[in-house]
């Protein structure tokens, strides 16, 4: 186990400065999405082998030591777990971190609504692959696409913003609808963000013909010209559009028709207390381990370093040779 280094920032081998931590606080979830989480029950990972909240805040101090400056909380799904605002107000109280916010599906998500917005939470990633119920609920196996169309509407009229809906685009499921999502950004402040459908698990051999962005762009410009967003300081990977005089925008996010690897900036803590620099490898390190044996914040440092030194150049699904068998539920998104 590395114990000291010279080291005191997360700049991986290729001179990626890594300053953005996604924490997925639960591998539950209330939805089964087709493409997250399909066919047989998902094994569950025990309840003393998921960190505690406790346990995360000391990991996320070491990690804002090192350059953290940015966390999205995830899962799962953040609130099935009980605790998570009150959790998520600790992290506000993190001096350092200067952008937190939070990746839900939004089922339960009026109801948290006032609490994160006095906590300070602003920033909203709202999962949403369709305008229609029933297709929600061949999507999700759940009925609640009415709870979620609230909960988008509550958090833009308290003040939320950006509000981002994230829709995965898959091709026969709700591909006849991606010009009506668009659509929307005429006449709320969305950022409608279309996220090219990823291989994980069983989707990984089930999806071998996904809708790439660029088909996308192309069915969504029959509506009207795009033009481009210039990119801000909090851009993630996506690439940002917008209809002229529209309040909102469209994203595209291209992970697998082009990769934006050379500029990933992201670690993600999974549930079970595994870092994982790439989202599509499968190689983990272990951090729980060393944190509940009493290692100290430097040997813990010590671990985040060594893992980030290891961080892959880039991933290969466009030549299958990326391996990531886990579902995205466990990982976190
Ligand atoms: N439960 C929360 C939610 O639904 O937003 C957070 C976790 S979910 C795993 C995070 C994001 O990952 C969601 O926006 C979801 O659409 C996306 N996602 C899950 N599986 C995916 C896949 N196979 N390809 C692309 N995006 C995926």
């Amino acid at each position: 186990m590395p114990t000291t280094s010279d080291q005191t920032e997360l700049i991986d081998a290729y001179q990626r400065h890594i300053n953005y931590l996604r924490i997925s606080i639960t591998d539950r979830c209330n939805l089964r999405c087709l493409y997250c989480a399909p066919g047989r029950p998902i094994k569950k990972m025990p309840h003393e082998s998921i960190l505690r909240y406790e346990e995360i805040l000391r990991l996320v101090k070491i990690g804002v030591r090192l350059g953290i400056t940015k966390v999205r909380v995830t899962g799962g799904e953040p609130f099935v777990r009980k605790g998570c605002c009150d959790f998520l107000e600790k992290l506000t109280a993190i001096r350092g971190l200067s952008d937190i916010s939070l990746t839900t599906n939004g089922v339960l998500l009026k109801r948290h609504l006032n609490r994160l917005h006095e906590i300070g939470i602003r920033r909203l990633n709202i999962s949403l692959d369709t305008l229609k119920p029933d297709k929600y609920r061949e999507i999700t196996s759940v009925s609640a696409f009415d709870r979620v169309w609230e909960s988008i509407h509550a958090a833009v009229e308290m003040g939320f913003s950006p509000v981002k809906i994230n829709v995965v685009a898959m091709r026969g499921i709700n591909d006849d609808e991606l010009k009506e999502l668009a659509r929307l950004t005429f006449s709320y402040p969305f950022h409608v963000r279309f996220i090219e459908q990823m291989p994980f698990g069983e989707v990984c051999r089930e999806n071998s013909n996904p809708l790439l962005a660029p088909d996308i762009k192309e069915r969504i410009e029959t509506i009207a010209p795009l033009s481009a967003v210039s990119r801000e300081n909090n851009d993630g990977p996506a690439r940002r559009y917008r209809f002229e005089g529209a309040p909102g925008e469209i994203g595209f996010i291209t992970a697998v028709s082009q990769h934006f690897c050379s500029e990933c900036n992201r670690l993600r803590l999974t549930a079970d207390g595994r870092i994982r620099t790439c989202l599509l490898s499968d190689h983990t390190t272990d951090i729980k381990t060393a944190l509940r044996s009493g290692a100290s914040d430097e040997m813990l440092a010590g671990i985040f370093l060594a893992a980030v030194a290891d961080k892959p150049r880039r991933h290969n699904l466009q030549n299958h040779s990326s391996s990531c068998l886990n579902k995205m539920i466990s990982i976190g998104g």
